[in-house]
């Protein structure tokens, strides 16, 4: 953009905002900007408060896996399809009791839902062929978490190419199958894809 433009040109929804825009900030980066999001981050769907009552992923398994897009139930923690997801196949992994950190999980939780996560990796490999995957955690709103009063691993298959403009510029994150019908497949296939070869 040149000195003369807007410093805010729309693109849809989401705006390129010229670097020198904001007095005394680097000007080397471009903002895109994306209010849109705002939907996800103020929290349309967000629990009202931190506790169990209010939060989904307590609630979840007291539905039916159907119903609850549960993929998976072990003994002290489960796997769902995250409702908002980043790609096709993007599952948690969530302990049953509503804890929100990593360092408040017992030792038979942490080894439960990194099994779940491993497991999850082998059987999306089976399902859907992905190239890699991301695996994490956000800990605290601030660290990213959406729920945070509620542990839950991400395990995100990911493709050559998923990365793209899509979700800013078109206000869409291209996701090629429904939910329940990528829950039926994971889950059906749970207990039949194969085991990574390793050392036991
Ligand atoms: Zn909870």
């Amino acid at each position: 953009m040149t000195d003369d433009a807007a410093p805010m040109a729309p693109i849809g929804r989401a705006s390129i905002e010229d670097p020198p825009y904001h007095e005394g900030a680097p000007e080397s980066f471009q903002r895109l900007w994306t209010p849109h999001r705002m939907v996800y981050i103020g929290g349309a769907d967000k629990p009202k408060d931190s506790t169990p009552g209010q939060c989904p992923f307590c609630a979840a398994p007291g539905r039916g896996d159907e119903d609850a897009l549960i993929v998976h139930r072990g003994e002290r923690a489960y796997v769902i399809m995250n409702l908002y997801p980043y790609n096709t196949g993007h599952l948690l992994v969530c302990p049953y009791r509503h804890i929100s950190e990593l360092t408040e999980a017992s030792d038979a939780e942490r080894l439960e839902i990194i099994q779940l996560s491993a497991r999850s990796m082998e059987v999306l490999r089976a399902v859907c062929r992905p190239q890699g995957f991301n695996l994490g955690m956000n800990a605290g709103e601030t660290g990213g978490a959406g729920i945070a009063a509620h542990l839950h691993q991400h395990v995100v298959p990911r493709w050559t190419g998923d990365a793209n403009f899509m979700p800013i510029i078109g206000r869409a994150k291209p996701v090629p199958q429904l939910l329940g019908d990528q829950r039926d497949m994971i889950a059906g296939a749970w207990d039949s894809a194969p085991a990574t070869p390793r050392e036991p």
